[in-house]
């Protein structure tokens, strides 16, 4: 946590793991799931079932029939080299009558999401709102049982999380093809901005960096978020200040309406750092844009105070809480692979 003279707070991101920067190249052209499903296996299609157009993991074959359900195991013979799964979910070819969330798209990206909840939670209802609507993403919450192993190994081809899975010939091993990240809700209520003190290692939420299949989880500390918003929306004395005196930036008032938001983009945050954002790295070694640059992956949330009209006491506090990711983050989002 930085503080300057203005009394201006940075709360900050986790801090991350430094790693090699890639530069990657978006697809720019407006491909349709219709424009996929409609040609494959025909002659002169110029996608293929085992291609991956979105980037994000899942074949165009799987995304336009819907992930396959074998749920028996060991797998019976004529089962073995093909590509798996126990999700349950619609094909693009399938879509009538389904909302985006019931089906996959093989033109923009799906993404599955293992959430595991504290009690009493603290994750708002739209809390994937932020990173779906900035990135044009979908998530598909998952429960624990919908994956082939919830075990965690180092070993590559360890099946934890995964959501497609490969059985070898032999019908013994299954190696994830596409695995779901974890998002863990920590209560842990230690603040990060509790001047005197520096609690700057204090995060609102840390993740590793990569796609799904790099071994990618995440907690987010929604307590801590809250709370913090709550201790910056108090005057000397403890007395809350009224709606229209806690605010974000972008018009949300109040304080529980602002720490919700700012839980909406911790999770975005997080969620990005699990598909490769950002690829710019700050000043820290880390993969966030500079802070102030108002994007969800800025290394840190902004918060000012609202000075009264005689300049000097402070009557309130504005948060600078984005929902925003720019184009390029959108195209170099990357959840396939590693
Ligand atoms: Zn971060």
């Amino acid at each position: 946590m930085r503080r300057d003279r203005s009394g201006m707070a940075f709360l900050l991101h986790g801090a991350l793991a430094a790693a090699f920067l890639m530069l990657a190249y978006g697809t720019g052209e407006a491909v349709l799931g219709t424009d996929i499903c409609g040609c494959l296996g025909r002659t002169g299609c110029a996608y293929t079932s085992a291609g991956d157009y979105d980037n994000d993991g899942l074949t165009n074959g799987e995304e336009c029939s819907g992930l396959a359900q074998y749920r028996t195991w060991p797998p019976a013979n004529n089962k073995k080299n093909t590509d798996q799964s126990w999700i349950t979910i619609y094909g693009y070819t399938s879509r009538t009558g389904k909302t985006r969330d019931q089906y996959l798209d093989p033109a923009t990206k799906d993404l599955f999401l293992w959430m595991v909840t504290g009690s009493p939670t603290n994750v708002p209802a739209d809390n994937l709102s932020v990173f779906q609507n900035g990135l044009g993403a979908t998530v598909h919450p998952i429960g624990q049982g919908d994956m082939v192993s919830t075990t965690p190994s180092a070993i590559l081809t360890n099946p934890y999380r995964a959501v497609t899975y490969r059985i070898d010939a032999t019908g013994t091993q299954r190696t994830a093809r596409q695995k779901a990240v974890k998002l863990t809700e920590n209560l842990n209520q230690q603040l990060q901005y509790n001047p005197p003190v520096d609690n700057s290692t204090m995060p609102m939420g840390v993740a590793n960096w990569g796609t799904p299949n790099g071994g990618d989880e995440t907690t987010v500390y929604t307590a801590r978020i809250k709370k913090t918003v709550e201790n910056l929306c108090k005057d000397p004395l403890g007395n809350t200040y009224p709606p229209n005196k806690c605010v974000d930036v972008a018009g949300t008032q109040g304080v529980e309406n602002v720490w919700k938001l700012y839980i909406r983009h911790t999770i975005a945050h997080e969620l990005g750092h699990l598909s490769k954002l950002s690829m710019e790295v700050d000043t820290n070694g880390n993969h966030h844009y500079a802070a102030e640059s108002y994007t969800v992956m800025e290394s840190a949330v902004a918060a000012k105070p609202i000075y009264a009209a005689d300049g000097v006491a402070i009557e309130g506090m504005k948060f600078w809480i984005s929902t925003t990711f720019p184009a390029i983050d959108r195209s170099n989002a990357t959840m396939g692979g590693l």
